[in-house]
């Protein structure tokens, strides 16, 4: 209960002058020269927060660029001197941790191979004891939010105050049109658990590719997400990491110029009056939902005493396809869609079954 109550207390710390929050820069540090024009370009837009670039890459096959290591480091010193941005670099262990703030770095990042990994976040959150720099940890690459919570709750425990979240993805092993599954309810979930941390989303690495990085990015604004983190290169088309992905400076201009921001509260007393009106509108229906589907638990207790009574098995497949069916066309004409009708539909299914378990082996 206690480790809750932490979580909890984790507050907005000052993250940004004005939101969202931008860490970008290069996949990957590659030379001085593609970080140091990299860095002047995202400057001069006077939009960028905090300049990222991975020196240590966490690959999925080996044989695959894997960062040029502490080289690199100096690299990120001279970006802050010549244009004062604060730097970000990914760690994935202890000697990551110290040769980063040996070398400066503000802000260190944790990928989403290493949050997935409870020994590797100890021993960073270790290293981390006493250290007072900006953490951000991104979520575990499978989608298992006490995973990433507790990988938040191990590095809040060292005594870093200024933690934050990214939302990157999760893996998906069928075909999907982007790189990795946004599963945008997670995240969510985070925030209910941590309600005061601070969530940026990384479209880059959700997307996958150029393409899909507005969308996603102005998906993350209306759900009210504090920054992004944008992989940007100053020629991508030669990046020795996440070629697809990443955007040119003066693209990445024009996509933070092309994001509507919305305000997640009014001064305007109308809109409130209106929108409390129609919250208490919808509060009514949800209460009502609730009921109707405790009342079709009611009948399928009764049906589960009947198969009971007549040694019936509780699932009769050939049912449960007409039912599905016939839903999802009533569904098409009330305007709700195929999926939406289906997830929603099973949970309801599953729900029945349990209750006629119960009715059925009590
Ligand atoms: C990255 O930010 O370049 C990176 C490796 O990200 P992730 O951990 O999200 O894969
Ligand atoms: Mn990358």
């Amino acid at each position: 209960m206690k480790q809750e109550l932490n979580l909890k207390e984790i507050s907005q710390w000052e993250l940004y002058k004005s939101r969202p929050l931008t860490i970008c820069g290069p996949c990957s540090a590659e030379s001085e020269q593609q970080v140091m024009e990299t860095a002047i370009e995202l400057a001069k837009l006077k939009k960028v927060d905090i300049f990222r670039a991975g020196i240590w890459k966490p690959r999925t096959r080996p044989n695959s660029f894997e960062g040029v290591g502490r080289e690199g480091l100096k690299w990120l010193r001279d970006v802050k001197k010549e244009t004062g941005m604060p730097t970000a670099v990914e760690v994935a262990n202890a000697s990551h941790v110290n040769d980063a703030l040996k070398f400066g770095v503000d802000v260190l990042w944790i990928g989403a191979r290493t949050s997935a990994n409870p020994f590797a976040m100890q021993e960073i959150a270790d290293a981390l004891n006493g250290v007072d720099s900006m953490v951000f940890i991104k979520n575990p690459v499978n989608p298992e939010l006490n995973l990433w919570i507790g990988a938040i709750e191990r590095v809040a425990k060292a005594g870093i105050s200024k933690i934050g979240a990214i939302h990157r993805g999760f893996s998906a092993y069928e075909h999907i049109q982007y790189r990795n599954q946004p599963k945008w309810l997670l995240p969510i979930e985070l925030k209910r658990a941590i309600p005061k941390i601070p969530l940026l989303c990384d479209p880059s690495h959700i997307g996958g590719a150029k393409e899909y990085l507005f969308e996603l990015s102005q998906k993350a604004m209306d759900l009210n997400y504090d920054g992004l983190m944008v992989e940007s290169h100053i020629n991508p088309e030669v990046a020795l990491s996440d070629r697809e992905q990443q955007i040119t400076p003066v693209q990445l201009n024009d996509l933070l110029n092309k994001l509507v921001l919305r305000d997640s509260v009014s001064n305007n007393l109308a809109f409130s009056d209106t929108l409390g009106e129609l919250r208490t509108q919808i509060d009514l229906y949800d209460s009502q939902l609730l009921e109707l589907i405790e009342q079709r638990m009611f009948v399928v207790k009764t049906i589960g005493k009947y198969k009971k009574e007549n040694n019936i098995t509780i699932l009769q497949s050939s049912r449960w396809e007409e039912v599905m069916q016939k839903a999802v066309l009533q569904g098409e004409l009330k305007g709700l869609s195929k999926e939406f009708i289906n997830s929603l539909y099973k949970a309801v299914h599953q729900e029945s079954i349990n209750h006629q378990n119960r009715v059925m082996n009590s």
